[in-house]
C-alpha cells in the first residue's frame, strides 16, 4: 500500500464517512500515523441525497474528496481501497488493494441497503444509499416521464407516472415530498403534453404513521404535509413483492409502477473476520463498550452506525443518524491518544440535538428535547442546519445558490438524464 514505516503508532481507519472524517480531523497534528480507507475517494453527505434524486442538487455539491480532508494533516494518508476482512491475531486487514497492519484499527464503515432477504426487490427496487445510486433515481424518474410523453397506452403511461417509495422514515418521507414537487410545479411546465395529473406518489410505512422514529406530533404534521402535496400515504402496509411492473403488499393494495424506492431499511457494512459474538445478530452491528471497543478486542473500536453501544437511555444503541458518529468519531480521537499516554479513555455520552425532516417547500418538522414543531420556521431550521453541516465551504455556497435559485423560481435545475439508467 505504500505507506511508510514510522515510529508512532499506526491508526487504520476503515470509512470515510460522519465518523471517520471527525475522527480524523481529531488525530491531526497527534504523534500517530493515521491511514484512511474508504471505497470511495469521496465523504458523502447522506441526507442530502433524495435532492440529488430528485433533481434538486447536483452529486458534487453533496460529496467531498477525502483527500482534500487529509491535505493540511502530514500524519494522514488515504487510500482508496475495500476492506474485506481483518485477521485480529496478526493485527492486519485484508484490502482489494493489500494487507496493511495497525496499532489501533476503527470500523467505520456505516450500513447498506436491507432487502430482509427478498432477492426480487433487490433485483428490481432503486436503494438510495450512495451518490451512484441517487443519480440512477433520478435518471429513471426522467427517463419516465420521457416515456410517458411518447407512449400511446394509458396502461403504460399510468405505470411510468407511479412512484411508490417504501418506508416513512426521514429519508421515504423526503423523498416523496421532493417527487412530489417535480408533479405539481416541473411536471406541467416540462412536459404540457402530459396529463401530469396522472402521476402518482404512493408512500408506503409499515407502522401506523410516518416518522415512527420522531414524535406523534411531527408524524401528523408531515403526513398532513404530504397530502397537502397529494402523496398517497399508506401506512400499516408491507410490501411483499416487487416483480419490476407491479408491486404486492400485505393487503389489499396492488399498485403497477415502473418506479419502486426502497428506503425501508438498513443492515450493518460488516468486516469479516471478527469474533461472532462481537456482533449483533439481527442488527450486523458491532457490539461496543463506553468507549467504543468492540467486545472482545482492545484495540480494534467501532464508530456510528456500525457500532451498538447499550446505555441507559438508548439500550438498544444508539439511533443510526449523523450525530452519534460525528460525536463518538471525535471522542474517540481523545481517547486513543489517551489509551497510548496511559490514561483512563473516557466514556462516550450523547447529546442529542433532536431531529428533523423536510417535506418539501417551506415544510419540516423539528423535534427538540423540549419543543417540537413544524412549519415555516422548521423549514428555516431544517435548511440553516444542513447547510451548516455540509463538509467544504464551496459545496455550502453552491447549495445555497441552488435552494434560492430553485426557491425563487419553483425550480430544480438537475434533471439531466447524464448516465441513462438500466434496468
Ligand atoms: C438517504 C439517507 C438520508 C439520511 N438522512 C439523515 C438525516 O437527515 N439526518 C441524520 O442525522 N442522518 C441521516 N442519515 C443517516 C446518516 O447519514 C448516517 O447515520 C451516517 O452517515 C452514519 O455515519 P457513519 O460514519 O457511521 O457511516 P457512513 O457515513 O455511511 O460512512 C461509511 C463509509 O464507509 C465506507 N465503507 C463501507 N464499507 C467499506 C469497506 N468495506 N471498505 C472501505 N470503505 C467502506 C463507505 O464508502 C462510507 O464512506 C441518512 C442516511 C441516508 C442513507
Amino acid at each position: 500500500m505504500n505507506i511508510p514505516e514510522s515510529k508512532f503508532p499506526r491508526i487504520v481507519i476503515i470509512g470515510g464517512g460522519f465518523a471517520g472524517v471527525n475522527l480524523v480531523k481529531s488525530l491531526a497534528k497527534k504523534e500517530v500515523q493515521v491511514v484512511l480507507l474508504d471505497k470511495h475517494n469521496y465523504h458523502t453527505f447522506q441526507p442530502l441525497l433524495y435532492q440529488v434524486s430528485s433533481s434538486g442538487l447536483e452529486p458534487d455539491s453533496i460529496a467531498y474528496p477525502l483527500r482534500k480532508i487529509i491535505k493540511k494533516n502530514s500524519n494522514t494518508f488515504f487510500r482508496l481501497a475495500e476492506v474485506d476482512n481483518v485477521n485480529a491475531k496478526i493485527n492486519e486487514i485484508n484490502t482489494s488493494i493489500g494487507t496493511l497492519s495497525y496499532d489501533f484499527l476503527v470500523i467505520a464503515t456505516g450500513t447498506k441497503t436491507n432487502y430482509f432477504g427478498s432477492k426480487t426487490i433487490e433485483a428490481n427496487s432503486m436503494p438510495m444509499k450512495s451518490i451512484p445510486q441517487a443519480l440512477n433515481i433520478r435518471s429513471l424518474i426522467l427517463q419516465n416521464f420521457e416515456k410517458a410523453a411518447v407512449t400511446s397506452s394509458i396502461k403504460d403511461r399510468q405505470a411510468y407516472l407511479n412512484f411508490v417509495i417504501v418506508g416513512g422514515g426521514p429519508t421515504g418521507v423526503e423523498l416523496a415530498g421532493a417527487i412530489a414537487e417535480l408533479k405539481n410545479h416541473i411536471l406541467p411546465r416540462d412536459y404540457r403534453d402530459l396529463d401530469s395529473s396522472i402521476m402518482q406518489i404512493h408512500l408506503l410505512e409499515g407502522t401506523e404513521r410516518v416518522l415512527p422514529s420522531m414524535s406523534m406530533t411531527a408524524s401528523k404534521k408531515s403526513e398532513g404535509f404530504l397530502k397537502r402535496l397529494g402523496v398517497r400515504v399508506h401506512t400499516n402496509v408491507f410490501v411483499k413483492d416487487y416483480d419490476g411492473k407491479q408491486v404486492t403488499t400485505n393487503s389489499d393494495l396492488k399498485l403497477q409502477t415502473e418506479t419502486l424506492i426502497w428506503a425501508a431499511g438498513v443492515t450493518g457494512s460488516l468486516v469479516h473476520g471478527l469474533k461472532v459474538e462481537s456482533m449483533l445478530e439481527k442488527a450486523n452491528r458491532y457490539v461496543v463498550n463506553r468507549f467504543n471497543q468492540i467486545e472482545g478486542y482492545d484495540t480494534i473500536f467501532a464508530l456510528g452506525d456500525i457500532a451498538s453501544m447499550s446505555t441507559v437511555d438508548y439500550p438498544n444503541g444508539h439511533p443510526q443518524v449523523a450525530q452519534p458518529a460525528i460525536q463518538q468519531g471525535k471522542l474517540l480521537g481523545k481517547n486513543i491518544m489517551r489509551i497510548i499516554n496511559k490514561q483512563s479513555p473516557k466514556p462516550f455520552v450523547y447529546n442529542d440535538k433532536g431531529s428533523m425532516a423536510t417535506v418539501g417547500r417551506n415544510k419540516a418538522v423539528v423535534d427538540l428535547k423540549h419543543y417540537k414543531f413544524g412549519g415555516f420556521f422548521a423549514w428555516f431550521i431544517w435548511m440553516f442546519i444542513h447547510l451548516i453541516s455540509l463538509v467544504g465551504f464551496r459545496n455550502r455556497v453552491i447549495v445555497f445558490f441552488n435552494w434560492t435559485y430553485n426557491y425563487i423560481n419553483f425550480d430544480k435545475a438537475a434533471r439531466l438524464i447524464i448516465r441513462p439508467y438500466k434496468k
